[in-house]
């Protein structure tokens, strides 16, 4: 028997088991392919979840996940390259199936930058349309302007010199449905959230969710390309589905808990820069900032969602703030961002954002 019908096999008999716990059930050590493959989590039968971690490759973070199909294998994110070439190498030590499809739940260089790397592989990128129009946006490099996000990136990650930007070509404006008879997929733009082009995947079978950046679970909001009052409400819409099971874009999976927990830190957050802030001119709110977010770590709910990062970085808590700020008052705290911003750049590397 060989490794893929075994593990099929254990897998459709009705046990979703760690491989680890099958290796023990089996008494006898996996094959290589397989051990290496223990590091993903078997979400449900041909159900995948890999949690991005910094030591995957030097910068690759963002989560991925995968659907075996009958015939081919359906991608959750394209990552950086760095972290398409580590995941094509997990899918590939499970089975031989072409992988014709990646994903990308929006524009941002640590989900779509490795697309090339699934193109020269076989697979076709797949996205809600606005994920092409964020790209017209900020990667202007691409479209023959001024140099974007990719340019800038690509001066600090040795990944993206070998490769390059390769928009999806398979767009869908609501939703578009995988579906074999034994596994369904639902992509579905639910709302602006984290950008204008979210979507996520939706197993309705399994009643799991792959939220992209939508939701995520720890301190790694980036807000800047978003909207933090409409994500509220597309949260709204994300729990409507009634998952079992959440993959977020960062952090470990959880349950519908976590999509809740999100919502709870927006709305939170909108609460007190409303209460605290507003009224106040844009040079007077910066004093603000450390209390609103003592007040949001006393709460236990949501403290995880609280960055202890200073101003200057992308998804720190001042730049949230000053994103909520602006969109309750139509001002910009611009005092935050005038200091050179060491931990904005290297978060920004991380995520394939500009840098400056
Ligand atoms: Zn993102």
């Amino acid at each position: 028997m060989c490794n893929v019908s075994r593990r099929e096999f254990l897998i459709t008999s009705g046990a979703c088991l760690s491989l680890a716990a099958e290796q023990k059930l089996l008494a006898r050590p996996l094959p290589a392919g397989l051990a290496e493959a223990a590091k993903d989590d078997v979400v449900a039968p041909d159900v995948y979840f890999h949690e991005g971690q910094v030591s995957d490759t030097a910068d690759a973070v963002c989560n991925n996940g995968w659907i075996m199909f009958e015939d081919y294998v359906l991608v959750i994110d394209a990552n950086f390259p760095a972290g398409a070439r580590l995941i094509i190498g997990q899918i590939r030590a499970l089975t031989n199936k072409p992988i014709r499809f990646a994903f990308d739940t929006h524009h941002h260089g640590d989900h779509a930058y490795g697309n090339q790397v699934f193109v020269e592989n076989g697979g076709v990128p797949v996205a809600h349309t606005g994920v092409v129009e964020e790209m017209k946006r900020y990667e202007t490099g691409y479209y023959g302007h001024e140099p974007g996000r990719w340019e800038e990136a690509t001066k600090e990650r040795a990944d993206l010199k070998t490769t390059k930007l390769k928009p999806p070509s398979v767009l869908f404006s609501k939703d578009l449905i995988f579906d074999d008879g034994k596994h369904r997929v639902e992509l579905i733009h639910l709302g602006v959230a984290h950008t204008h082009g979210d979507a996520v995947a939706w197993l309705p079978n399994e009643r799991i969710l792959f939220t992209g950046d939508v939701c995520v679970n720890g301190p790694y909001n980036f807000v800047g390309d978003g909207d933090v009052g409409k994500w509220v409400a597309t949260l709204e819409e994300a729990k409507k589905l009634g998952a079992r099971v959440v993959c977020t874009g960062h952090g470990p999976r959880s349950t519908a808990t976590v999509l809740d927990d999100q919502q709870a830190f927006f709305k939170a957050l909108r609460e007190q820069v409303g209460a605290v802030m507003t009224n106040l001119p844009p040079d007077q709110t910066k004093t603000k900032i450390e209390s609103i977010r003592a007040t949001l770590k006393s709460n236990a709910q949501i403290a995880r969602y609280v960055s202890d990062r200073a101003a200057g970085s992308d998804d720190g808590f001042p730049a949230q703030v000053a994103k909520v700020y602006e969109e309750l008052t139509g001002n910009k705290m611009t005092a935050l961002f005038h200091e050179p911003h060491r931990a904005r750049r290297a978060h920004a590397r991380s995520h394939g954002l500009r840098s400056a």
